[in-house]
């Protein structure tokens, strides 16, 4: 087992040799920001909306949305706040959002395409983003969640600016986004790398089958090589790369990401510290290395084993 690297770092994230990386956390409810507001992190990551609104059987009012959006945002002035628009249907169904009956929910109509049932929906959360940050001076940027293709991406960010959003990202958790990426920031001013249903997806794997969970492995060569595609394609626009999913909070996995090209993690608080102390040992040359070693292994346990013999030589 390898040893952990003693706690001692703090503040913003960064490399060995100072690259910086931001280290953010995810949030889902007005406690979970509390919390972060108070801890050693640079902002929001990612806000997962729809988890205020589970169960709820009629819609949100703006009203209501901005005092709960005021409520988040308030330990949080002048940070950086990524939040995401709704992200319902599959494994997160919302009561007020009838998605009718389907097959296979995961492939069907959840994330940015119940925008096209329930329009309204999108334009009422982004009024309420939009007032609630005016109202506390956070840096309001706004993803949108299961984006496939460039058009849809270039739709959201159009609504999305018309109704005062500043800065305007999506959430890459699709192969063919990934794949795309190139095209789809161009309409974008950031993007997020969503590595659960990534994961899921590249493998075709439904992530609720527990059975099948070394086939959801996010070290899985195919996995990596799409967030290589989307750091390629980050660089190449000079706009940022983050990863938001689970695989943000593994210490040995997060530098092989920044090797990749991604330059801010979002992750649970609780995981934050581990990850700053992990990358503040390592140069951003190793992190390249160990992105290396990790995209030219065959399997997720022969990448893992070659990442951690060069941290433990390094
Ligand atoms: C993801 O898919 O990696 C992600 C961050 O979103 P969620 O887990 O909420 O689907
Ligand atoms: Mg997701």
């Amino acid at each position: 087992a390898r040893a952990a690297r003693a706690a001692t770092a703090s503040g913003p994230g960064r490399t060995r040799d100072g690259f910086a990386v931001r280290l953010a956390a995810n949030i889902g409810t007005v406690a979970d920001a509390e919390r972060a507001g108070a801890a050693d992190c640079e902002g929001v990551g990612l806000f997962r909306t729809e988890f205020s609104y589970l169960g709820r059987h009629d819609a949100p009012s703006v009203a209501e949305q901005t005092a709960t959006y005021r409520a988040v945002f308030e330990h949080f002035a002048g940070s950086a706040v990524v939040v995401r628009t709704l992200d319902s249907g599959s494994d997160k169904p919302l009561p007020f959002l009838d998605l009718g009956v389907e097959e296979n929910p995961a492939l069907g109509i959840r994330g940015l395409r119940v925008a096209n049932l329930y329009p309204d929906t999108l334009v009422t959360q982004l009024d309420a983003l939009v007032a609630a940050a005016d109202a506390t001076g956070a840096d309001l940027r706004v993803m949108a969640p299961m984006v496939a293709t460039a058009d849809e991406a270039a739709g959201f960010a159009e609504l999305a600016r018309s109704r005062g959003v500043g800065k305007v990202g999506a959430m890459i958790e699709v192969p063919a986004a990934a794949l795309r990426a190139r095209d789809i920031l161009e309409h974008l001013d950031f993007l997020s790398i969503g590595t659960n249903d990534l994961s899921q997806y590249t493998c075709a794997v439904d992530r609720m089958t527990g059975s099948l969970a070394h086939l959801l492995d996010p070290w899985q060569p195919a996995v990596l090589d799409l967030i290589a595609m989307v750091g390629q394609a980050g660089a190449v626009a000079g706009k940022p790369v983050g990863v938001c999913g689970e695989s943000a909070s593994d210490p040995l996995l997060a530098p092989v990401l920044v090797g990749l090209g991604v330059s801010s993690l979002s992750m649970s608080v609780a995981a934050i510290g581990a990850v700053r102390a992990e990358l503040s040992a390592l140069d951003l040359e190793v992190c390249l290395q160990m992105a290396s070693a990790a995209r030219n292994a065959r399997t997720p346990v022969d990448g893992r084993a070659a990442v951690a013999s060069i941290r433990n030589s390094s």
